[in-house]
């Protein structure tokens, strides 16, 4: 910029994994805001506080890179690598020193273009691939699959962001040829934002399996609810809804043990004022995601209705023309599995047996 003026810090650091000076850059903090996010935790408008920044989109800085070895990885793990618990970071620094011939090819093409001067959407893709791919070098049992979920994610926002707007400068129509020849090396490649959206769940349903971060249930619990966010924006509308069903199950599990664990705490004589504000606490912020969790599901369940309707209309006036009975209309409706609460809309409550007893 003519006047010198940037919104970033440069930082040159070793390389963690060969050792080569790389130099990087981050974006001095405070100087933006998260204006507004999507349900998916999408930041889809930023507000610098200098306007003149506007043309440089946070995203896009994300990762930080090695020339020398092309080696791609968050801020944070670049500069700290091997800090988080269970970290595979020795395990892959090793893989990556050795790479096969293919893999090498791989970072080499997704890794020769890179230059935060000119950065664009089509060098954060690279960026944001190549660190997935970076990632899923390690064997299965050691991926960071918490981490690789997120880089997932994240590549899904930037394609949203470019086919929102209609991909103003060609590029992503540019990128779907290159994707076309990169798929061929790497066949797992995430090449839309739907499977982006798909791999992110994926990898976020193991992390909820095994990931440290997940022992703890208010964090675990957030995690199901992103997961069904995932899963509608995937448009899958069925999984959205298991992780959700899986949301309120673990809730009362989880209120359950709670109250158990109070009432023999209480028997002993050990339940003081502190912990059972702490059990309190944690169980408040339970309810809070599980009502959350509990409002989605009604969502998807009218927006379920909505799809479901002129099918299970046109079932109805073709069972009733056959002349069959109402209630019998009912019962087929729920074999073919209609929603229930469109089945209500359609036929009513069904009606009352008659108590026989006392009145
Ligand atoms: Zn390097």
């Amino acid at each position: 910029m003519s006047n010198g003026k940037s919104p970033f810090v440069k930082k040159t650091v070793a390389c963690p994994v060969c050792g080569s000076q790389a130099e990087n850059r981050f974006i001095m903090p405070k100087s933006y805001l998260e204006k507004t996010v999507e349900s998916d935790r999408h930041v889809s408008a930023y507000k610098w506080m200098d306007e003149e920044f506007n043309k440089y989109h946070p995203p896009f800085y994300h990762f930080w890179h090695c020339h020398a070895c092309k080696y791609t990885a968050s801020q944070r793990d670049f500069l700290k690598p091997g800090e988080d618990v269970n970290s595979n970071f020795n395990a892959l620094k090793k893989i990556y020193l050795q790479l096969k011939p293919t893999q090498k090819q791989i970072t080499q093409l997704l890794g020769s273009e890179v230059n935060y001067d000119q950065m664009n959407f089509k060098i954060a893709l690279n960026l944001h691939l190549l660190a997935i791919y970076i990632q899923e070098l390690v064997t299965v049992d050691i991926r960071d699959t918490n981490k690789i979920a997120s880089y997932c994610l994240r590549t899904g926002w930037l394609i949203r962001e470019q086919t929102g707007k209609e991909d103003p400068d060609g590029l992503w129509a540019e990128y779907k040829n290159f994707l076309a020849k990169l798929v061929k090396l790497w066949p797992e490649v995430p090449s839309s934002e739907t499977e982006c959206m798909l791999k992110a769940a994926k990898y976020f349903e193991e992390a909820y399996q095994s990931h440290p971060r997940y022992s703890d249930i208010v964090q675990a619990t957030d995690l199901m609810i992103l997961i069904a966010e995932i899963y509608l924006r995937a448009g899958d509308v069925n999984l959205a809804m298991k992780s959700l069903t899986n949301v309120m199950q673990a809730g009362q599990k989880f209120r359950a043990a709670q109250s158990e664990l109070m009432r023999k705490e209480k028997e002993a004589g050990k339940l003081t004022m502190t912990r059972k504000a702490q059990i309190d606490a944690q169980g408040s912020r339970i309810n809070v995601l599980m009502e959350k969790a509990g409002d989605m599901r009604q969502e998807i369940i009218k927006i379920r209705i909505t799809q479901q309707e002129p099918k299970a209309k046109a079932v109805v006036a073709k069972l009733e023309q056959s002349g069959m009975d109402p209630e019998a209309i009912r019962e087929k409706l729920k074999e073919l599995n209609f929603e229930p609460a469109l089945i209500i809309k359609l036929l009513g409550e069904p009606k009352k047996k008659k108590f026989l007893g006392l009145f």
